[in-house]
């Protein structure tokens, strides 16, 4: 077993100090430099700056080509926290309220076992991704080069999950987290008397025909075996009685898993809202926005990913994916690796992500550091010199 005993206090308070100090999105300046300071200080090769605030750090040993990849993520959320913690937020309606605190000290308390204890043969880079939440940090990273400039074999991220009792490790191959779409259709006529609708091409009656056929696409388009969400969820136009509004727009969003699902809703919306506005006598313009795809977990990683946890932890099949998304969904379309679900969850319950009464549960710190350095130990073993 892995000793990291004497690691875990000064981490704990580490991850205390970036919870009191949280950042959002692309201003994780503090964050950022604070890990620039711990790799430097264990010797690393450090590059600041990628994606914006993202940080890299390279640690080699041996003469292996082989390379792998571990990410954490560092935003906080704009959310107002309520804990009373002693070490609770010191920035107003800024909040670690997705444990992000922990995922940064997990790995840097990996990056310090493992540069005493040396026991891998090859490179491992140690990502530090900026703005997880809604603004695509990884795709910046990825957008940069990441993958040329630090290339690697696998890439893995762990996130704390509290549904999961803490001690369990779980994940699964193929999809793990949903794609997350949105989109805005407008229906446009002319707009006149309501009094005359034979001269007014009426941009509210086809905004119901269209409700109507948009909620068909999942039942009659899409496979029953397959999953996906279309939900509409605003529709405005209008401002009086008498007047047939020139402008109506539909708004909603779509989640999925299988990109070719995906791909069939997105061409069914633009196809029923053209047919709808022929019918009508209106145009239709459809703004549809992919934010984040779907994390797909490469099989042959998860299963790494499971062999691994098995060593440190409870290791458990995920029988289902979650509808929430996840950017680190760029990186695995650039790269074979899995995302992996770190149990934290209490015996007498667990606040959910995103909660203003959240907060990351120290006490599996030591387990992820556990298991990022058997992901480095199993991928870049000494016995396959
Ligand atoms: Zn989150
Ligand atoms: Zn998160």
């Amino acid at each position: 077993m892995t000793d990291i005993s004497d690691l875990i206090q000064p981490l704990v308070a580490f991850r205390r100090d970036i919870h009191a100090h949280p950042e959002l999105g692309f201003c994780e300046h503090r964050t950022a430099g604070r890990i620039a300071e711990h790799l430097r200080a264990l010797g690393l090769e450090v590059h600041e700056g990628i994606g914006r605030t993202g940080v890299v750090g390279i640690m080699r040993n041996g003469t292996s080509g082989r390379s792998i990849g571990l990410r954490a993520d560092m935003d906080a959320l704009p959310i107002h926290e309520q804990t009373n913690l002693p070490y609770a937020s010191t920035t107003p309606g800024t909040f670690h309220g997705c444990g992000h605190d922990g995922h940064v000290a997990m790995l840097l308390g990996a990056a310090q076992h493992l540069n005493r204890s040396r026991n891998f043969d090859g490179t491992v880079h140690f990502f530090f991704q900026p703005a997880e939440e809604g603004q695509g940090g990884a795709r910046e990273m990825v957008r940069e080069g990441l993958f040329e400039r630090f290339p690697c074999d696998r890439v893995f991220a762990l996130h704390n999950w509290p549904d999961l009792p803490a001690g369990t490790i779980a994940t699964r191959p193929g999809p793990i987290m949903g794609a997350a779409d949105k989109f805005e259709i407008r229906l446009e006529g002319r707009g006149g008397h309501a009094a005359i609708p034979q001269d007014t091409p009426d941009a509210i009656f086809a905004a119901a025909a269209l409700v109507q056929q948009l909620n068909a696409i999942v039942s009659r388009r899409i496979a029953p075996t397959a999953s996906a969400v279309l939900s509409i969820t605003q529709i405005h136009g209008g401002h009086t009685h008498n007047v047939i509004p020139d402008l109506v727009t539909v708004s909603g969003t779509v989640r999925t898993f299988d990109p070719a699902v995906q791909d069939r809703i997105e061409a069914s919306i633009r196809e029923i809202a053209a047919g709808v506005a022929l019918a009508g006598e209106l145009t239709a313009t459809v703004d549809y926005q992919r934010y984040y795809p779907a994390t797909i977990n490469d099989a042959q990683a998860a299963q790494e990913a499971l062999d691994a946890a098995a060593t440190v932890g409870v290791a458990q099949l995920a029988p289902d994916p979650a509808f929430t998304s996840e950017d680190f969904a760029f990186m695995l379309q650039a790269c074979k690796g899995a995302y992996i679900w770190l149990g934290q969850g209490k015996p007498e319950g667990a606040t959910p992500l995103h909660n203003p009464h959240y907060d990351f549960n120290d006490d599996v710190l030591g387990l992820g550091i556990r298991l990022h350095v058997a992901l480095v130990e199993q991928h870049l073993a000494l016995s396959l010199q």
